[in-house]
C-alpha cells in the first residue's frame, strides 16, 4: 500500500479503521464497524466520496483513486472478520485477557559453571586471586617441577594424553600412557590436573602467593558414572613465611561449610609426590548426617578433594627457598562437587546438555 502518497485524510480513516477493528469482536459490533465507514448517508467512506467532486480537476482523478481503494480494502477486511466469526474464531488482533499467557523460556545457568562461581566467590572474599592456566601443557609443569621425573611411578596415577610424541614414527598424535624417559622431556600433553599451573605462577612471582585455578583438566579415562576424559578443577596455592597445616584445614572448613552447610571436615593421610605431608579430605555425608548410607558407603564420611603441604622439591623446581616459604596446594574437583552439592549420581549427565536435566537446576 503506497501511503506515502495518500491523502491525509485517506491515511486518517486508515488508521482509524485500524484502531477500531479489533473491536469487532461479534457479529452487532461488526455491523456497527460496517456502518460508519460504508454507511450509505454518513459512513465515513461515504463522505469521503461525497468530497471527490470538490478538488481541482488536475487532484480529483488521484483522490478519487484512494478513496475508492480505501473502500476496496475496509469491504475485504470487514468481509474477512465476517469469517472469521462464522467460523467461530476470535479475529486477528483481539485479546481474551482470561488465557493463560505463553511460557517464556528462561535460560539456566549450568550447574558445573554455578558450582565454579561459588567457589571462586568463597576466594575472592577470602583474598585469593582466580587465574587460568594453559589446557596444553610440557612435561617439566605438568610433573617434572612438581617433584615427578620422568621415570616416578606416580605417573602411572594420572593416564596422560600425550598431543606431540615424536617418538611414534615421526608422527604427531595421541600416545597412550608413558613415553620412553628419553622422549618426555620433549612431550606436550594435555594437562592431568590444574597443578601445573602452581608451577607457571610460581617461576613468575615471589612469595606471599594465594591464588586459584579453575580450569578443564584431561586424562585418558573412559566414560561412566563417575568417570570423563575431560573434567574440571579448582587448583588452590597459599605460599608464605609462615603457612601451616592449621591455615590449610581451616581455610577447607570455612569453604566447605559455605559449599555444604553444616558439615564436619576430617583430614586422611594420603599421598601426592608433590605435597608433604598429603591428605585427602572428607565432609560428613548429607545424605546420612554421618551415620553411614549407600552413598558414603556407609562410612559417613565423602571423599571431596585432595591437599598437602607444598613438598621442598617443589619449591626448589620453581627457585623458591624451602627454609624460606611454607605453603599448602589442594585440587578440588567440579563435578565431584556439584555430584554432592545436587545429588547427581551421574557424571555424564553434566556433558549431555539434556534439557529435561538442566531445568530441574533452580534458576
Ligand atoms: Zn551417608
Amino acid at each position: 500500500m503506497p501511503a506515502h502518497t495518500d491523502h491525509p485524510a485517506i491515511k486518517a480513516l486508515r488508521d482509524l479503521f485500524e484502531q477500531q477493528r479489533p473491536s469487532a469482536t461479534t457479529e452487532q459490533a461488526l455491523k456497527g464497524l460496517r456502518d460508519a465507514f460504508l454507511g450509505r448517508k454518513s459512513g465515513h467512506i461515504t463522505e469521503q466520496l461525497k468530497r471527490i467532486a470538490t478538488f481541482p480537476p488536475e487532484e480529483r482523478r488521484d483522490f478519487g483513486a484512494q478513496v475508492n481503494a480505501l473502500k476496496a480494502q475496509i469491504e475485504a477486511a470487514l468481509d474477512g472478520l465476517h469469517d472469521t466469526l462464522q467460523a467461530g474464531q476470535k479475529p486477528a488482533g483481539a485479546v481474551d485477557v482470561t488465557l493463560a499467557s505463553r511460557e517464556i523460556p528462561i535460560g539456566r545457568i549450568h550447574p558445573l559453571m554455578r558450582v565454579r562461581q561459588q567457589v571462586e566467590d568463597i576466594f575472592a572474599r577470602m583474598g585469593y586471586e582466580i587465574l587460568e592456566g594453559p589446557e596444553v601443557e610440557d612435561d617439566f609443569h605438568n610433573f617434572e617441577a612438581l617433584n615427578m621425573p620422568p621415570d616416578h611411578p606416580a605417573r602411572d596415577m594420572q593416564d596422560t594424553l600425550y598431543l606431540a610424541a615424536p617418538i611414534v614414527g615421526g608422527t604427531w598424535g595421541a600416545h597412550r600412557g608413558r613415553l620412553p624417559k628419553a622422549q618426555v622431556r620433549a612431550a606436550t600433553l594435555l594437562r592431568t590436573h590444574t597443578s601445573a599451573m602452581q608451577i607457571r605462577y610460581m617461576k613468575t612471582f615471589p612469595p606471599p602467593i594465594r591464588i586459584i585455578v579453575p580450569g578443564r583438566v584431561y586424562r585418558r579415562d573412559n566414560l561412566d558414572l563417575s568417570h570423563t576424559p575431560m573434567f574440571q578443577q579448582f587448583e588452590g596455592l597459599v605460599v608464605g613465611p609462615h603457612v601451616t597445616l592449621a591455615d590449610l584445614k581451616g581455610t577447607f572448613e570455612a569453604m566447605l561449610r559455605e559449599l555444604f552447610g553444616d558439615v564436619k571436615v576430617r583430614l586422611r593421610p594420603s599421598f601426592f609426590p608433590y605435597t608433604e605431608p598429603s591428605a585427602e579430605v572428607d565432609i560428613t555425608c548429607q545424605a546420612c548426617a554421618g551415620a553411614g548410607c549407600g552413598t558414603c558407603k556407609h562410612s559417613g564420611w565423602l571423599e571431596i578433594l585432595g591437599s598437602g603441604m607444598v613438598h621442598p622439591a617443589v619449591f626448589e623446581a620453581v627457585g623458591y627457598d624451602p627454609e624460606q616459604v611454607t605453603g599448602f596446594a589442594f585440587g578440588l574437583g567440579i563435578e565431584r562437587v556439584a555430584m554432592l552439592k545436587y545429588g547427581v549420581d551421574d557424571i555424564r549427565l553434566f556433558y549431555e546438555n539434556d534439557l529435561r536435566f538442566l531445568e530441574q537446576f533452580p534458576l
